[in-house]
């Protein structure tokens, strides 16, 4: 299994020693147990001797201030690049679907998020777009593990995507909240902390505005009779050795852990959800939109979907939004220190928290109108960037930002304008009016095809 290739090498992976839960540097990857290796001998190198970038599911570090280089995750994972040619097919098949939906007035154009490169990344779009254009019927799946109570702005990338999706496409959805797997690795107790967490989640995943007759939302804990089916084949498949390899997990890492990638790659096969999307046959394919971090689970699940007779999922990859100190880390629950953007934020803290962002600005005013800014390390503008539908907007700031006509104040001002007139601001007003009653829809276990348009 060949996913992770931006870990070092195994003999580098065997040099690293004890670091109790936390990030072991030699390796470097999140260390998940007492000891990552069996190795007795101490390596002292510090994160910024790393000899790589890190991208797992459990971190996301990047070697340099420009953050994560991903030229190099795509020829690593060995994942296909987003290129011209595929944006022109994905336009002209929304444009089907538009027709077929019996909408009126213009297709819709691409989404921001992909004309811009955030969604860089696929695994067999082109599979899932011929599936698409013989008007058969593609579910879309995504997820969150429930690790605060609180989402963040960084979460917004694969769920505005995926909402996109769901919007020109008409395709069902299913949305997996890994309970278990926060229980697991990061110690967080089933029980009232983590029902309290999973209902606030619930709640800010549907305030994206999902189509509630087409969206399904299940938490592990409480869905896995369902899908234990589906998740049997899949553990009957995956060698320990595949999981270890994929995932770095060793040997004194508790067999839940090693366990866990099958609960998270049952979903990519319709026989997870018998009565949530009642078809008879296997057929249906999957289309995942995530970050990239989440790729080595569906990596593993592709490898035996062969085997298993079942479609290989299909992937749409988004890159990171960094934390608020710099592109070296991404947003994250787990490292609020890194500096996050809630989705509960209001203006003015928004604001507050941008303006200590790590800029790109240069250190002083004539540093700025000499050399122009790095637009790649300044958090204000990839927040623009990502945030803003305005083209011309994004053009222009970015334009005057690395002459030196605007500076990192302004832009800083902007990026919290564009995050909250934009996007925070609708998304609240809907997050107020969600309901227990609104949860209990989106939660419950029903028939979400027959909503689909068939096709
Ligand atoms: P934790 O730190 O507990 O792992 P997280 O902040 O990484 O939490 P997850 O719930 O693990 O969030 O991730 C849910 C989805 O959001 C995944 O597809 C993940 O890759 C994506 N995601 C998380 N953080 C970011 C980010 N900063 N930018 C873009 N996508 C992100
Ligand atoms: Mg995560």
């Amino acid at each position: 299994m060949k996913s992770l290739r931006l870990l070092p090498s195994p003999s580098a992976f065997r040099q690293c020693t004890t670091y109790a839960r936390g990030f072991c540097p030699p390796c470097p990857i999140l260390v998940t147990s007492r000891r990552c290796c069996s190795s007795s001998s101490v390596t002292t190198a510090s994160p910024s001797e790393s000899v790589d970038d890190v991208v797992t599911p459990w971190a996301v570090e990047a070697k340099g201030p420009k953050g994560i280089d991903y030229d190099r995750v795509l020829s690593q994972f060995k994942s296909e690049r987003i290129d011209a040619e595929m944006l022109m097919r994905l336009e002209k098949v929304i444009a089907q679907r538009h027709q077929e939906l019996g909408r009126g007035g213009a297709p819709p154009p691409l989404h921001p998020l992909i004309r811009r490169g955030m969604v860089f990344s696929h695994r067999d779009l082109n599979v899932v777009l011929d599936s698409l254009e013989k008007k058969q019927t593609v579910y879309l799946y995504t997820g969150r593990g429930p690790s605060a109570g609180t989402m963040h702005v960084g979460h917004m990338v694969p769920f505005l995507l995926t909402k996109y999706l769901q919007d020109v496409l008409g395709c069902p959805l299913v949305i997996q909240l890994t309970d278990d797997e926060k229980f697991l690795f990061r110690d967080i107790p089933l029980g009232p902390k983590m029902d309290a967490i999973v209902q606030s989640n619930l709640k800010d995943i549907i305030a994206f505005g999902f189509d509630p007759k087409r969206t399904f939302i299940f938490r592990n804990t409480a869905y896995m009779g369902e899908m234990y089916s589906t998740v049997l084949e899949l553990q009957r498949c995956i060698t320990t050795n595949a999981a270890k390899n994929t995932f770095g997990f060793v040997d004194t890492d508790c067999i839940g852990k090693v366990a866990f990638p099958a609960t998270q790659a049952a979903p990519s096969f319709v026989s997870s959800f018998r009565n949530v999307l009642p078809i008879k046959s296997h057929n249906m394919r999957c289309l995942i939109p995530c970050a990239i971090d989440q790729d080595p689970f569906f990596v593993l699940t592709r490898n035996v979907s062969d085997r298993l007779k079942r479609p290989k999922p299909a992937l749409l990859h988004t890159k990171f939004l960094p934390a608020l100190k710099g592109a070296t880390h991404k947003m994250s629950s787990s490292a609020e220190s890194n500096g996050v953007v809630l989705l509960t934020d209001d203006l003015a803290t928004i604001q507050r928290k941008l303006r200590k962002a790590f800029s790109g600005g240069g250190g002083t005013m004539e540093d700025l109108k000499n050399n122009g800014a790095d637009l790649d390390t300044d958090v204000a503008y990839q927040f623009v960037r990502t945030f803003s539908a305005d083209d011309a907007l994004v053009a222009s700031t970015g334009e005057g930002y690395r002459a030196g006509s605007l500076t990192s104040v302004d832009v800083k001002e902007l990026a919290a304008k564009v995050l909250w007139d934009e996007i925070l601001s609708h998304w609240q007003v809907r997050r107020a009016a969600i309901t227990d009653e609104t949860v209990t829809e989106f939660t419950s276990i029903r028939d979400i095809l027959r909503a689909s348009p068939s096709w």
